[in-house]
């Protein structure tokens, strides 16, 4: 066991502060890496502020943080994928069982013994999992990550989470070239859900509360961008959509864009508000139409991804910040304001 510097929040109105952590030696599979970039997904916010409370409650001190590259510092004898000096990644996952029908195909995200990347049972050294809010972290090998080397590192780190939660649910209801696909919400995941659906090749329309984001969306990707509280511009895509990517984090009225759907076309809920939705049936009869969700994806999945960032040269659009800024980034996501994910330098961390 050694310390590692850290973040963390003590309670749910707790601003996040320095601390020093336990992290395990590496075991025979284990990494532990440096990490150099941690992306602030608006899950890390929910999960410091318990808003997830009735699902997954929070554990105090929670150190949050999924969206981890960095190098490799130390591996244990049994290790094959990595040595000291390359370069890695660790998302949401750490741990699953490795054994149930999800884990054995690829779909470990799904297993119901996962371990995530914080606010989750610690198995090695008891209490609770520390997420990359911090300068180091030891995963075992199967969880962590290769990252293709000519991807900026900063803009690579919310591929993690923000990159694999938007490519997999794309994947599986199969957007391609000739689909039409909407994005709601063009913050962390939104704008990676933009530049995916344009790399596949679907015509996208970009769906924001934020006037000033209109010229970004068409950058990143949209063919066309509609300001969401414009209701007659909605009404104009009425029944067109195969398939809508919903990654919004706040209540708000999905009606609207069920509305928006084709026959037999899906919404997909990505994004996690606290309040539960409420979904008008007629809207979903007539046509059809499906609501689904889907929650980050697997291990093979993600390495899939990433190498199909590194082939298009993906990487989200960030606004790298020390983390002593972290609060105030808090702050500012609450009102949708950041371009388009914060990326924590970690270096950093080495002055606290
Ligand atoms: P984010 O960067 O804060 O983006 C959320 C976006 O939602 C905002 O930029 C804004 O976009 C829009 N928005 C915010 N308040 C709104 C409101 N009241 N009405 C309509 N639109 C609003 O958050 P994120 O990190 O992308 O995460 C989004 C959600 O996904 C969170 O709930 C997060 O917990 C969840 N999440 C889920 C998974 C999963 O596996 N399913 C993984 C990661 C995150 P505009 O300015 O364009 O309107
Ligand atoms: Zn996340």
């Amino acid at each position: 066991m050694y310390n590692a510097k850290a973040y963390s929040a003590a309670s749910a109105t707790s601003p996040l502060a320095s601390t020093t952590i336990a992290r395990r030696d590496p075991a025979e599979h284990d990494v532990q890496i440096e990490i150099l970039f941690c992306g602030i997904c608006h899950s890390d916010l929910h999960s410091v502020r318990n808003e997830w409370s009735e699902f997954m409650p929070t554990n105090y001190p929670i150190v949050p943080g999924h969206e981890i590259v960095g190098r490799v510092t130390k591996t244990g004898s049994a290790v094959t994928k990595f040595t000291p000096g390359d370069l890695a990644a660790v998302g949401c996952l750490v741990d699953s069982d490795r054994n149930c029908p999800r884990c054995k195909a690829g779909l470990e995200n799904f297993c119901p013994n996962l371990i995530l990347t914080f606010n989750s049972p610690d198995t090695h050294l008891g209490g609770v999992t520390y997420g990359g809010y911090s300068d180091t972290i030891v995963v075992d090998e199967h969880f962590v990550l290769r990252v293709p080397p000519n991807l900026d590192l900063s803009g690579a780190a919310p591929l993690l989470c923000a990159g694999i939660t938007t490519y997999s649910p794309m994947r599986h209801w199969g957007v391609t070239k000739g689909k039409k696909v909407g994005v709601i919400g063009l913050g962390g995941l939104g704008h990676m859900a933009v530049k995916f659906a344009h790399a596949l090749g679907a015509h996208v329309v970009a769906f924001t509360t934020s006037p000033s984001k209109t010229g970004d969306a068409l950058r990143l990707g949209a063919h066309e961008v509609v300001l969401s509280r414009n209701v007659d511009e909605i009404k104009k895509h009425t029944g067109s959509f195969d398939f809508i990517l919903d990654a919004v984090s706040a209540d708000h009225d999905i009606n609207t864009y069920i509305n928006l759907l084709a026959f037999d076309g899906t919404l997909t809920l990505v994004g996690a508000p606290a309040k539960p939705l409420g979904v008008a049936a007629l809207g979903l009869i007539v046509g059809r139409r499906s609501v689904s969700g889907s929650i980050i994806g697997g291990i093979p999945e993600t390495q899939e991804m990433l190498d199909f960032c590194g082939e298009h040269n993906i990487t989200a659009d960030v606004e790298v910040i020390p983390i002593q800024k972290v609060n105030e980034a808090y702050e500012r996501l609450l009102k949708s304001d950041v371009k388009y994910r914060f990326s924590i330098d970690m270096a950093s961390l080495k002055s606290e």
